[in-house]
């Protein structure tokens, strides 16, 4: 089998047509998705982009695998006291388990070293950086992977797996390109109302601070966002970003065309995560759960799939367990993912009774999702540690019928299901979020003073929460 995947960072699925966005960001995507299958409820369980990428690699939860941050110790696996002289863990990963049965396993990504991500090359046979550390734009990318596909797309069996950057912030599409969407209405929220409002919150990812800790906007970014103009223009950079993707998308199925195997590859559309545009007045982030940033898309096509939706719930990385059941090879015990229910594959879901996102950005948070029946949109709990000066409460649920919306009552389902899926970790564990929060607390402080300065001199001080108010009054 031919397995090419195409994994576009931060691209989240409503903003694609066949997910119902009303602009023409994804004609490529989109057909694909027509005559293939696609996954309406799929969400990343670890984010952002190394846990989310280290869990589908590794077909596990992060708290198994130990990569839950980008930050200190948790960004790396967990140490293995009873290696022996090869980790097995690198023997069992998606790429390893394909290589041994003998897939030829191509990484075209930049990824290992944008976040010393050293892990998630075991197992690939060819590794390309594409440079750039994640701010390479798509034609290096293309450029890269059409070089291994001239030399390998013919081979029988391989898997090369494909980071497009272009999505992740900052919005940076040649300004050759123009503006596909200056015509046409953006997304209806958030509407002006609520913009305004977010100009009066906080928070690391706000419209007013979304570039502060990241050294300012970019050429299709403005920063700050502060007015509707520049929302506008913020908005027409991710969508422009998404098209430009798209394109060398199709130039990939086109080499793949000229190469006489397009028919029989299995195509894979996925993102590691989503981004926050407006939700939780949060901008050009992916450092909360709720599902602006947890859902990712999810397509697959190919010859063997006869086209359907799936509106169960599945996580991203059942992606894994689904590429090697179709693949023919067995997956490890110690996994947590379980094929898609794309057709009648051996242990294949029909999709999970709940799921779970975590993560462990500049918020610390994690939500469980569950559906009231099967193909509902899901109930999100959230429960959040820190929020960076959001104003989040510490337990909501977000209303299925409006994702922008909280609710601070009837939390009991949520907690308790939380609650049950921490007790499937092992005995004496220690959560990794926990230990994140104690490991960054020092350096969270520290930032969090400087943003509270500058939240005072920016005259804003009326923003600050009560447990900020009240370290600026004792300090
Ligand atoms: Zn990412």
């Amino acid at each position: 089998m031919r397995i090419l995947l195409i994994d576009i960072d931060s691209l989240r699925p409503d903003r694609l047509g066949c997910y119902g966005y009303h602009r023409n960001t994804s004609p490529c995507i989109d057909r694909l998705a027509a005559s293939g299958v696609r996954l309406e409820h799929c969400y990343a369980s670890d984010v952002p982009c190394c846990p989310s990428r280290s869990s589908l690699f590794s077909g596990q939860y992060g708290f198994r695998h130990g990569s839950v941050a980008h930050t200190g110790n948790r960004a790396l696996r967990y140490p293995d006291p009873n290696r022996g002289f090869v980790d097995q863990r690198d023997r069992q990963s998606l790429p390893a388990l394909l290589s041994q049965a003998g897939y030829r396993c191509a990484f075209i990504s930049s990824f290992p070293t944008r976040h010393s991500a050293w892990h998630s090359l075991a197992g690939f046979d060819d590794w390309r950086d594409t440079g750039g550390a994640g701010h390479e734009l798509a034609p290096k990318v293309f450029a890269d992977a059409d070089a291994w596909l001239q030399q390998h797309a013919q081979q029988e069996d391989w898997y090369c797996h494909v980071c497009f950057w272009d999505v992740h912030t900052p919005y940076r599409t040649p300004a050759e390109y123009g503006e596909p969407f200056a015509d046409e209405p953006g997304p209806v929220w958030p509407d002006a109302e609520t913009f305004a409002s977010h100009l009066l919150e906080p928070g690391i990812r706000s419209a007013l601070d979304c570039g502060w800790s990241k050294g300012g906007g970019g050429p299709r970014q403005p920063d700050p966002v502060d007015s509707l103009d520049k929302l506008i223009a913020f908005q027409n950079g991710y969508d422009t970003a998404i098209r430009y993707v798209d394109d060398h998308v199709q130039l990939l199925l086109d080499r793949l065309q000229e190469q006489g195997v397009l028919e029989e590859t299995l195509l894979v559309i996925t993102a590691d995560h989503g981004e926050d545009m407006g939700e939780f007045g949060a901008y050009g982030s992916h450092c909360f759960c709720g599902p602006a940033v947890a859902r990712v898309p999810m397509i697959l096509h190919g010859k063997d799939l006869s086209p359907a939706v799936l509106r169960e719930l599945y996580q991203h990385f059942d992606l894994a367990a689904t590429l090697l059941d179709l693949a023919g090879i067995e997956r490890p015990a110690n996994w947590d993912a379980r094929p898609f229910g794309i057709r009648p594959l051996a242990g294949a879901s029909a999709g999970r009774d709940q799921v779970i996102s975590s993560n462990l950005a500049q918020g610390i948070q994690r939500a469980v999702y569950w559906q009231e029946s099967p193909g509902a949109t899901p109930h999100c709990y959230l429960r959040s540690w820190d929020a960076f000066e959001h104003p989040l409460p510490e337990e909501a649920l977000i209303d299925p019928a409006d994702p922008r919306t909280l609710h601070t009552d009837a939390l009991d389902e949520g907690r308790l299901r939380l609650e049950r899926w921490h007790q499937d970790m092992p005995e004496d564990f220690e959560d990794p979020l926990l230990q994140v929060l104690a490991e960054t607390e020092p350096a969270r402080r520290e930032r969090k003073e400087r943003y509270v300065a500058r939240l005072i001199e920016s005259g804003r001080a009326g923003l600050l929460s009560a447990a900020s108010r009240e370290d600026v009054s004792t300090a």
